[in-house]
């Protein structure tokens, strides 16, 4: 099964990708993640998107369309992924579309989970990621035990550049402007469905589930 989580900054994309990826049993796999990784690590990729990353602008499609469908067709995602920031314009989207069928898959459903914007200003701003694991927490909501350290793995806590007021009010527009045509694209396909993004974690992943329902029975029953 391949899923697509589609939303803004902010809205829990990463969180849920995690929790489907525990109850459907299929790898997760975050471009913003991988980026991040390779921005770190100072590779080749990393060091041409980490320009467009530190602005809020997203990272031109070949550089992202080569390095996702490298990980969605490979061994680990064969029966399946759950999409998570990939893709984000037409161009990428075409570009999956093309490489899933060339492999006898296609695109299962696309989740369109979201929120009011001052619901993800809040939620993005406040925001902070542990330096070590990646672990996420925020100043309101989830407050480590120790302030400013991680309660998993104990390092320092860091507010990832791209989440400060104006950068991530650059990303909400930019989302809601690449966004428009991947909706209308899924929409017409017949795989789109709309999911509330507020409320508590728990109940969010029941609706994501709710919406899946038909499918994850269908591939039970084959
Ligand atoms: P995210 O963690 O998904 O919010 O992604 C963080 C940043 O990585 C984005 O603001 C973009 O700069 C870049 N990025 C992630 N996925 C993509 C994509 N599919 N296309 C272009 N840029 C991306």
């Amino acid at each position: 099964m391949d899923l697509l989580l589609i939303g803004p900054p902010g809205v829990g994309k990463g969180t849920q990708a995690a929790r489907l990826r525990q109850t459907l049993d299929i790898p997760h796999l975050s471009t913003g993640d991988l980026l991040r990784r390779h921005v770190s690590e100072g590779t080749r990729l990393g060091a041409a998107a980490a320009t467009h990353m530190r602005r809020g602008d997203l990272v031109p499609d070949e550089l992202v369309t080569e390095m996702a469908l490298g990980q969605i067709l490979g061994p680990p995602c064969a029966a399946g992924v759950v999409l998570d920031g990939f893709p984000r314009t037409p161009a990428q989207a075409e570009a999956l579309d093309v490489a899933l069928a060339a492999h006898g898959r296609r695109l299962t459903a696309a989740l369109h989970l979201n929120a009011p914007d001052r619901t993800l200003l809040r939620r993005l701003t406040g925001r902070r990621t542990c330096g070590g694991c990646g672990d996420s927490y925020h100043l309101d909501t989830r407050k480590p035990r120790t302030p400013g350290r991680c309660d998993s793995c104990g390092h320092r806590l860091v507010q990832r550049a791209d989440d400060t007021a104006e950068t991530a009010r650059t990303r909400l527009a930019v989302h809601t402007r690449q966004t428009q045509p991947l909706l209308a694209r899924y929409r017409l396909a017949g795989v789109l469905q709309e999911v509330d993004g507020c409320g508590d974690v728990g109940d969010i992943t029941q609706r994501l589930l709710a919406a899946l329902a038909p499918h994850t029975m269908q591939s039970s029953a084959c």
